[in-house]
């Protein structure tokens, strides 16, 4: 089995049910776990791996919600988490407009500060699971092994798994 230093997740559309294009996961009670996602991440933690979740919430920039509301939804989330046995070891939130930090995936700024806070994680020997194309661009640029969830293969990726279980599966192989 592979061992990896840390996995890093997406949230929406990788853990949580994505709220509709242009939307925004904006409170607690729009939030709904992916089936299998609580399970998955409860595999990942059982084998000893840490587990950090990297979003781009700009909806805080655009003031469909507050900082306060992001964090109510993410306490809603491993609340939803912990209810299946599961925890992650840190939440990371980009908040900001596109194109105005270093932070917003496809930019890997949010990977690094997981890897700052974090000193025994090696981005290098980490993997990074998402759905878009920008989870896995920002994976890359930190070195990360990456999973893609999609439907059709990903060149791009490493590799391509159609759920969070699946990706687990295969990151503990
Ligand atoms: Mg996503
Ligand atoms: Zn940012």
């Amino acid at each position: 089995m592979t061992t990896w230093s840390a996995v890093l997740l997406d949230r929406d559309g990788t853990v949580n049910v994505k709220a509709p294009e242009g939307e925004y996961v904006a409170h607690p009670d729009q939030l709904t776990l992916l089936p299998g996602a609580g399970p998955a991440v409860r595999r990942l933690r059982a084998a000893g791996i840490p587990v950090f979740v990297v979003t781009n919430q700009r909806g805080v920039a655009r003031g469909v919600m507050t900082a306060r509301d992001l964090e109510a939804v993410h306490e809603r989330f491993r609340l939803l988490l912990r209810a299946a046995g599961a925890e992650v070891d840190g939440i990371y939130a980009c908040v900001h407009e596109r194109g105005a930090c270093e932070c917003r995936k496809p930019l890997p700024g949010l990977l690094h500060r997981v890897a700052r806070d974090h000193p025994h994680v090696d981005l290098r020997q980490s993997a990074m699971v998402g759905d878009a194309a920008g989870d896995v661009a920002a994976g890359a640029a930190a070195g990360c092994v990456t999973v893609r969830l999609a439907e059709t293969p990903d060149p791009a990726a490493t590799v391509t798994a159609r759920s969070l279980p699946e990706a687990v599966t295969w990151l503990l192989r």
